[in-house]
């Protein structure tokens, strides 16, 4: 069916490496470019390309032989993609829709012109226009680019805090009273038919800016997760999506809800749609570009994601043996991505677990982060 379709994605990284499974059943073949041979995709992909996709010769050299060029993170060269476009290669989503959302202040003041309720927000310039700004503390800066999982953002209580801070192009941001952090996976095909998955909780610690727990249903009353559903609708028809997207919210203590950010392609609060959909966000964007109908964004069962992170070097042998207890569980599920010799801290895999009631998957969940921190300590 598709034996003759060159497909790439830009960047190898684990959600690369999961779209690459779903690419298996629909007999694709799929070309990955990352700047590391040890990125995840790299053990996956027999056409693998070491390459940048921020730079524009690496993206366009990559790009220009292959039928569809999509996505696994947004830093890529949006100028490259415009090209291979001009080339007639399918691009998803589109480099329109990526230049809106690489950029946090743009992505910011383009959602104000839509209506779409933010976060109030400034541009700075560097830590020295920051320092005008004392008048607002305390605040939250967010680096405009390039910054992912709470590495680019920083809460700024006092002014020695502001002389400390980012010194690159910023937004600064009123701190909203958060209740709730939520995340909807959204999809869109070209001809504007959306699939909208059911609301995610987010759990952060907050002191390390970790997530802790994934929950999904997120838990909301009716009302609410039809407001926040409708609100990701909205967003990717502003954006004109054409492929997935995560849309993440605050519900603030009043009840408004904000949108905080948007990822355009498949994002880790959909991990859980894997087990827990009738059709895995990874298999949705396959979908999307391959121009096949959408699937079923219908909740299966109830979920529980959450991130395994590399432990010091002495700790491993007791997270493996963790793991092996834990899935010893009923419906817990996991995924190592095999990156070779990772910091302490990063990511290294995620166990979901299912069950058809939600308190259910949420008390296994707590006896497996115990018992995961147990083997950290
Ligand atoms: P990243 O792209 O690095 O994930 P986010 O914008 O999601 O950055 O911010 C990381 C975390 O910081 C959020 O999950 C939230 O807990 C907190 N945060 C971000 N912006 C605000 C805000 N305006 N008010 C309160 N908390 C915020």
């Amino acid at each position: 069916m598709f034996e003759n379709l060159k497909i790439g994605i830009l960047g190898g990284g684990q959600l690369g490496a999961m779209l690459l499974r779903y690419a298996i059943d629909f007999g694709l073949d799929v070309a990955v470019m990352d700047k590391s041979t040890y990125s995840p995709c790299a053990r996956y992909s027999a056409s693998f390309t070491c390459g940048d996709p921020m730079s524009f010769d690496d993206v366009v050299r990559f790009g220009k032989e292959l039928d569809i060029v999509t996505i696994e993170k947004e830093a890529v060269n949006i100028d490259g993609l415009r090209r291979l476009r001009d080339m007639g290669v399918k691009v998803y989503p589109s480099p329109e829709t990526l230049e809106i959302i690489q950029d946090k202040y743009v992505q910011k003041e383009f959602l104000k012109e839509h209506n779409i309720p933010v976060a109030m927000g400034w541009l700075v310039a560097d830590r020295q226009e920051l320092m005008s700004h004392a008048d607002k503390l305390p605040v939250v800066l967010k680096k405009c680019t390039q910054g992912y999982d709470g590495k680019g953002v920083l809460m700024l209580r006092t002014v020695e805090d502001l002389s400390t801070a980012f010194d690159e192009p910023c937004v600064l941001e009123e701190i909203v009273d958060v209740k709730q952090e939520i995340s909807v996976i959204v999809s869109r095909n070209e001809s504007g038919v959306i699939e909208c998955y059911d609301p995610v909780l987010m759990i952060f610690d907050k002191q390390r800016m970790l997530l802790d727990f994934q929950i999904c249903p997120a838990g909301l009353d009716e009302e609410t997760a039809i407001r926040v559903c409708s609100l990701a609708t909205r967003v990717a028809e502003a954006v004109d999506l054409t492929g997935i997207m995560a849309v993440e919210m605050f519900i603030a203590g009043n009840g408004k809800i904000y949108v905080n950010e948007l990822a355009p392609r498949p994002h880790n609060s959909g991990h859980h749609t894997i087990e827990a959909a009738k059709t895995s966000q990874f298999e949705q964007q396959l979908r999307v570009i391959l121009g096949l109908p959408m699937g079923s964004a219908q909740t299966v069962s109830a979920s529980v994601m959450m991130n395994i992170l590399e432990p010091a070097a002495h700790r491993k042998h007791a997270i493996t043996e963790a793991l092996k207890t834990i899935l010893c569980t009923n419906d817990v599920h996991l995924h190592w991505y095999g990156k070779k010799g990772g910091m302490e801290g990063r990511k290294m895999g995620h166990i979901t677990i299912t069950d058809i009631q939600r308190e259910e998957a949420i008390s296994k969940s707590v006896i497996i982060k115990h018992l995961l921190k147990e083997s950290y300590a």
